[in-house]
């Protein structure tokens, strides 16, 4: 399996069976308008399949499937083991088309086939897993009340959730919102990212198969704009959770307050510090600060995108941060060997370009990449680039790029450290490099972000929370945390006589 080769993955993608219809009740249907949208392959810019475009009447028929399949708690009420169950035999079937699931998403988001097949889906397959694992070990309490009550409090599911999610990790994101969210009794209907719907129509078809039962599941997929808002306002919804850009999740609070006050939990953009002072392994730091900005091509919330490096090492790391980019050469997606591959369409790869041009008019200093390369392909690849002589105010040093480029600033101690990593509107995640565990622990102890590596980069797994600090967020993805998001404290009081 995991020595096939470019062709023998090429060869699997022409044959590659691709839904397009939206899952809406239990079937796959087509959008009630008749339109489409073609779905494209970033790597080289050709069709990948016809997609369903749903709008506000699709959404109608599935908002009152899902309440309908709520009502009757097919699901919501089903015991939390029978729940189990069907989540465990879903993430069995996800592992079992690992190969067809990991090639879809490679084509549709641009991703190397050798992250999508040892990362996204078996990420996926763990979390839906351990999380209907999970689920049945969950109690409810009883409060401290005197003897003659009994105080009750349960956890009750929201009831419809809406789910909108992004097109960097479809997979992933999808995975940390569907588990919980169906783990904990409530009907969802997905939104994926109009422009990487695939996977998700994918493993929806897996859950049926899993025995999810009608209406508890539906995906639509839809643009943004106006499904996403009809969902995000619908008065009918009990929650939204989304992942997806800071400016898109302060409309979506906006909405809930306009509407029904939806319960809205938000997974929003970063602009990570990553601190490395001069006592580190240099080495290890080096390749790390380099995964931590490149992997995805950079289109990852919590890349570093901000490199803090103490002053006295300046030089030296740099030269050792460059050598590391030069592995990162941006290739061919389905070539086992690609560690980055193209940007996922023409206006992020503009976003990127001009990025790299507004630093060099801010006065930073390109040391390397900048440019884009093979452009003949079709796909958009930019190269892995690095920016010296950053100041923190510059826009590159405070504003998301979502691409392959990286900030180098220095500091003289500590506290000015600290100072350049909390100096940014987000406040998702970081790292920090030191092999003094006191100044690594007191630096990561103050650095406002949801999640900070000590001496790694991209730590964390299923049983840890994910999510952020000020506006990277406010819900919390991943672990037994992510189960509040999706339920509702009821308490009964009882009194006897
Ligand atoms: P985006 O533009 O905010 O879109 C995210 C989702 O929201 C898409 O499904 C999009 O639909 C939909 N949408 C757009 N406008 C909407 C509206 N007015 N109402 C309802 N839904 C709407 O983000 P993106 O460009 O896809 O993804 C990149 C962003 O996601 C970055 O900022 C990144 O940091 C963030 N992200 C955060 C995390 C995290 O866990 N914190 C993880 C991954 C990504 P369309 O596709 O149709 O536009």
């Amino acid at each position: 399996m995991l020595d096939k080769t470019v062709t023998d993955w090429k060869t699997a993608a022409a044959r590659l069976d691709i839904e397009g219809r939206a899952l809406i009740d239990g079937r796959f249907v087509d959008a009630l308008s008749g339109q489409t949208r073609t779905s494209y392959n970033p790597a080289d810019g050709s069709p990948l399949a016809e997609v369903a475009n749903c709008g506000a009447e699709d959404a109608e028929v599935a908002v009152t499937g899902a309440r309908r399949a709520f009502e009757r708690g097919v699901w919501a009420n089903m015991a939390p083991m029978d729940r189990k169950m069907v989540l465990v035999r879903w993430a069995e079937l996800i592992e079992d088309n690992r190969e067809a699931l990991a090639l879809l998403e490679s084509l549709d988001v641009g991703k190397p086939i050798s992250d999508t097949l040892n990362v996204d889906v078996p990420a996926a397959a763990r979390t839906i897993r351990w999380s209907g694992e999970a689920i049945d070990k969950v109690y409810d309490e009883i409060s401290p009340t005197p003897s003659d009550c009994l105080a009750l409090v349960q956890r009750l599911p929201l009831g419809v959730v809406a789910a909108i999610v992004p097109w960097n990790f479809p997979l992933s994101t999808t995975a940390w919102k569907l588990a919980p969210a169906l783990a904990t009794g409530n009907s969802v209907i997905l939104k994926p990212a109009s422009n990487t719907p695939l996977s998700a129509l994918f493993i929806a078809r897996l859950a049926s198969e899993a025995g999810l039962p009608d209406g508890v599941l539906q995906v639509l997929p839809g643009p943004g704009g106006s499904l996403g808002k009809h969902l995000a306002t619908h008065m009918d919804i009990d929650g939204l959770t989304f992942t997806g850009s800071t400016p898109v999740g302060k409309k979506l609070m906006e909405y809930s307050g306009r509407s029904n006050l939806k319960r809205t939990f938000l997974e929003l953009g970063g602009k990570s510090p990553n601190i490395v002072f001069a006592d580190a392994n240099l080495d290890k730091a080096a390749t790390m600060a380099a995964v931590a900005v490149f992997y995805n091509g950079g289109q990852t919330c919590t890349a570093g995108t901000r490199l803090i490096v103490e002053e006295t090492i300046r030089d030296e790391f740099l030269e050792r941060v460059i050598g590391k980019a030069r592995d990162w050469m941006p290739g061919d997606p389905l070539d086992p060997g690609t560690r980055m591959g193209p940007m996922i369409d023409r206006g992020q790869f503009e976003t990127v370009a001009g990025y790299v041009e507004l630093g060099r008019q801010e006065g930073a200093e390109l040391v390397f990449g900048g440019g884009r390369v093979l452009e003949k392909s079709g796909g958009y690849y930019h190269e892995p680039s690095v920016f010296s002589a950053v100041d923190n105010g510059m826009r590159i040093a405070q504003e998301e790029i979502f691409g392959p480029v990286l900030s180098v600033l220095t500091f003289k101690d500590a506290e000015e450290a600290v100072r350049i990593a909390n100096d940014s509107i987000y406040g998702l995640a970081g790292a920090v490099w030191s092999s003094n565990i006191n100044t690594a622990h007191k630096v990561a102890a103050a650095v406002r972000v949801g999640t900070m590596g000590i001496n790694n980069y991209f730590g964390g797994d299923i049983t840890v929370p994910f999510g952020g600090f000020k506006q990277s967020g406010n819900g919390r993805d991943k672990s037994m945390h992510a189960f509040h998001d999706y339920s509702e404290l009821k308490t009964t009081w009882i009194e006897f006589e």
